[in-house]
């Protein structure tokens, strides 16, 4: 096939020579040590050495990262999609000496096994035009506050959270086992000298979810029902006339329990624990100690291997927000609640 400028080169071509060798012929891996993997195939073994990035790197980081990978892992590095660097070191020799300079660097090693992952996040203040809270601002205050379980395996399970900061939620929200999410309490505010000049009625009003937009043909602009509005803040991406930030009441809802893996029992959606918290930078203490405190109760109430979700689909929801003290609200009440035995959440089934 001819060669052409567009797209990215096949990935093949950055994958270091036993990985190569053993595509889809790995036998086992193991986990040595916290932040440690041994993958053994059948003609080799590699280890990964995995440092949890702070997300949002400088230049002058990521070519300390690619130094590092020169010295011990023949230039090959990888990021992971919860924003790791791993180093995929060939030669056994050189794992403890890399360990040793990550640990003089200050660079945390964690985050595989029964160990908080690092956390997922969004585009929060740094970048979204819909952002009801930060992304990054919390994820570090957050990760500060947890340090202690990403560097240790001492957890029940494998401790997944992410963060979005609105509920178009391009985080993995729905299906972690505690989830961050960005939430906008009013409505858009509507400013209508702009709506004519700067916005595409029909899109917008096609936009809007629960149809709570119609046109307004006497502002030439639209009109929103405000009861119907659930703050999503979609006419806001297709119209920048309908402004929906509010500093004043934006905030942080909690969602736990949700989880991707089809391991021991089928995925689940992560469900609203708390349904605010006020957004309080540059270390939001109120998101931090509620996130503390849900996982000391997990690691308190939980069984060995057991992830967040089946711990409470085992003790029932009530006692969760019982053991957990969170009151049960109506902000609680879940109107889709019946749909989820109606999707296909499961490899686990029969023909
Ligand atoms: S979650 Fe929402 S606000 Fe955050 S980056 Fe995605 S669309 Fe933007
Ligand atoms: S914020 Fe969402 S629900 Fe409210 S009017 Fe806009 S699109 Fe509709």
């Amino acid at each position: 096939m001819a060669r052409t400028d567009i797209g990215p080169p096949h990935y093949e071509q950055f994958l270091p020579p036993v990985i190569k060798e053993n595509y889809g012929k790995w036998k086992y891996h193991e986990i040595l040590k916290p932040g440690v993997l041994k993958h053994v195939g059948e003609t080799g073994e590699i280890y990964s050495v995995r440092v949890g990035s702070a997300r949002l790197l400088t230049i002058d980081r990521i070519e300390e990262y690619c130094q590092l990978a020169d010295k011990y892992c023949d230039g090959y590095l990888r990021f992971t999609s919860r924003n790791n660097v791993e180093f995929l070191v060939s030669d056994p020799a050189k794992v403890e000496p890399l360990l040793a300079e990550l640990k003089e660097k200050g660079f945390p090693v964690g985050g595989t096994g029964n160990a908080l992952n690092n956390i997922i996040h969004t585009q929060g203040w740094v970048h979204c035009h819909s952002a009801a809270t930060d992304a990054s601002g919390i994820v570090k205050a957050v990760m500060d506050e947890l340090y202690e379980y990403f560097v240790d395996m001492k957890l029940p399970a494998k401790l997944k959270i992410s963060l979005a900061c609105c509920l178009n939620m391009c985080g993995a929200v729905h299906c972690s086992d505690i989830a961050i999410l960005g939430i906008h309490r009013t409505p858009p505010k509507i400013q209508h000298e702009w709506v004519a000049k700067q916005c595409e009625i029909p899109t917008v009003v096609a936009s809007c979810p629960t149809g709570a937009i119609r046109p307004n043909p006497k502002e030439k602009s639209v009109v929103v029902n405000e009861e119907k509005c659930m703050y999503c803040g979609n006419c806001y991406t297709m119209c920048p006339a309908m402004p929906i930030a509010d500093p004043d009441n934006d905030g942080v809802a909690i969602l736990v329990g949700g989880k991707v893996s089809n391991a021991r029992t089928v995925p689940m959606f992560s469900r609203l624990a708390i349904p605010y918290l006020p957004n309080n930078p540059p270390r939001w203490p109120e998101v931090t100690q509620a996130i503390r405190k849900l996982v000391e109760v997990w690691v308190q109430n939980a069984r060995p291997g057991e992830r967040y979700g089946e711990w409470i689909e085992r003790i029932g929801w009530e006692a969760f927000f019982k053991i957990a003290d969170l009151p049960f609200t109506d902000k609680h009440i879940d109107d889709f609640i019946f749909s989820v035995p109606t999707f296909r959440t499961s490899a686990q089934f029969k023909f």
